[in-house]
């Protein structure tokens, strides 16, 4: 199993900026363009490459905090985000609190639309208002009870009679390259709003993926027999599933690193990702498989002896 590995496919190192990135990706699209009898899907993949690293690399509004923002009108929100998403710059919605709005429910006139009501005292309950005496015969919309006849009583319980609710905005941000857990996120007033925001990050594993401070490991459980035989294993990465081979002197509890596939950094570039290997015994093994592991214990002891034995005489 490969990984999509958009570098790989765009023929360039982990370590391209944006101006190579799209010289690759417009020499290769040349060459794979099925208008030009290159293969459909080899085509599909390469634009996908393409938009991929473009996504990473576009600029972000958010801007990246070490510590927290003193004094000053500001607001500090919390931003939640996966580990990878964290990881590679992703794009994610959040919502910031806006400015208040008319109630929706009572259309911001604070009174309960499906309440009680009394008849309006002003006209009498007729909705409108004669003038007479005058030469005209005048009649105006009653001003008390907007023309109904009626007079709601009770408060609209969305609003609690205030008119107004307090606005919420979804905002799609892309998150800033080189972010880690613990970061602050600054966002500077945008057009629709006018306050400093500060994000606290809420990083969450995802799936075997997570942050142990600043490095982002991805954890692959073994069974002990699978390890002992060298056989490889299947590591979650940033770029989906893959097969990879242990190293033959890797022990566990040590770490082992795929290089330049971890975080995106501020400038673009990858860090290392971290594989922690964790092997496991299980309790409840087969009878036949245990009696072949008292088996191969047997072996090993006799191994042990003789050895012994041998460095005796
Ligand atoms: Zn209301
Ligand atoms: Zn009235």
């Amino acid at each position: 199993m490969k990984a999509f590995d958009p570098y790989r496919i765009l023929g360039i190192s982990p370590e391209a900026k944006l101006e190579e990135i799209r010289r690759a990706f417009r020499e290769k699209a040349r060459q794979f363009h099925p208008d030009l009898g290159g293969k459909k899907e080899l085509f599909l993949e390469l634009k996908r490459s393409y938009e991929f690293l473009c996504e990473r690399l576009s600029p972000s509004k958010l801007r990246i905090l070490k510590e927290r923002p003193q004094g000053g009108n500001y607001l500090l929100s919390f931003l939640d985000v996966t580990a990878r998403e964290l990881a590679l710059g992703a794009t994610v919605t959040v919502t910031v609190p806006a400015e208040e709005r008319p109630c929706p429910y009572c259309k911001g006139r604070g009174h309960n639309p499906s309440g009680r009501k009394k008849t309006c005292l002003f006209c009498e309950g007729r909705g409108e208002i004669e003038f007479l005496g005058s030469q005209k015969h005048l009649k105006i919309v009653c001003p008390r009870c907007g023309g109904t006849g009626e007079i709601l009583t009770d408060l609209c319980p969305h609003c609690r009679g205030r008119g107004e609710i307090a606005g919420e905005r979804e905002l799609s941000l892309k998150l800033p390259l080189g972010a880690r857990p613990g970061d602050i996120l600054y966002l500077p007033p945008q057009e629709e709003q006018e306050m400093d925001i500060y994000f606290e990050l809420q990083v969450h594993p995802s799936g075997n993926l997570f942050f142990e401070g600043r490095k982002l490991l991805s954890r692959v459980v073994v069974p002990f027999w699978k390890f002992a035989l060298g056989q490889s294993v299947e590591v979650e990465t940033l770029e989906g599933w893959e097969r990879i081979e242990l190293p033959q002197e890797f022990q566990p509890g040590s770490l082992f690193r795929l290089p330049k596939r971890g975080p995106y950094q501020e400038d673009g570039t990858r860090e290392d990702l971290l594989i922690r290997v964790e092997i496991i015994f299980p309790s409840d093994l087969p009878s036949k498989a245990r009696k072949k592991l008292e088996e191969f214990a047997q072996i090993m002891e006799k191994e042990e002896e003789d050895a012994a034995s041998g460095h005796r005489n």
